[in-house]
């Protein structure tokens, strides 16, 4: 299920040029209304539900209506971030509630660098595995 934003709780990220969950959807599908100065998803059938915009949303206005199998009829699973951790709290349809928390890298917005370190592969070490070095089956 797509998601959607509580529009009482969006405060239009306090007119930034770009918001959080415009800046993070992989999908593009978070815009911002000018006039109203909320966010809306502009093409919930795109939405892959990555939780992503639910996650970064600072005040915590986006929601996705999940799937009955994981959260079946009336359950809600919502996170909330700290600087160094994320408490996902799920509700259950029959009103119990349980918060896992998990801690998340702290590396800033945009700084990450997944090559970091990496010297990349050096061809002449490489050796072609030929048919000739495959071992004989028994
Ligand atoms: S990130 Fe949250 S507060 Fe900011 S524009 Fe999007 S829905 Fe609104
Ligand atoms: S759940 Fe993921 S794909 Fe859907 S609007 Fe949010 S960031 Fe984009």
């Amino acid at each position: 299920m797509p998601s959607y934003v509580d529009t009482e709780k969006c405060d239009g990220c306090k007119g930034g040029d770009k918001t959080a969950c415009m800046y993070i959807c992989p999908n593009d599908l978070m815009v911002l209304s000018t006039e109203e100065m909320k966010a809306y998803n502009q093409e919930p059938d795109a939405c892959w539900e990555c939780y992503s915009c639910v996650k970064i949303c600072p005040q915590g206005a986006i929601f996705v209506r999940g799937y009955n199998d994981f959260v079946p009829m009336g359950g809600q699973v919502h996170p909330m971030r700290s600087s160094d951790s994320i408490m996902w709290t799920v509700k259950f349809r029959n009103g119990n509630m349980k918060r896992f928390k998990f801690p998340i890298r702290t590396t800033a917005e945009g700084a990450a660098n997944a090559y970091l370190g990496e010297t990349g592969a050096n061809l002449d070490d490489e050796k072609l595995l030929l048919e000739g070095d495959l071992p004989t089956p028994k």
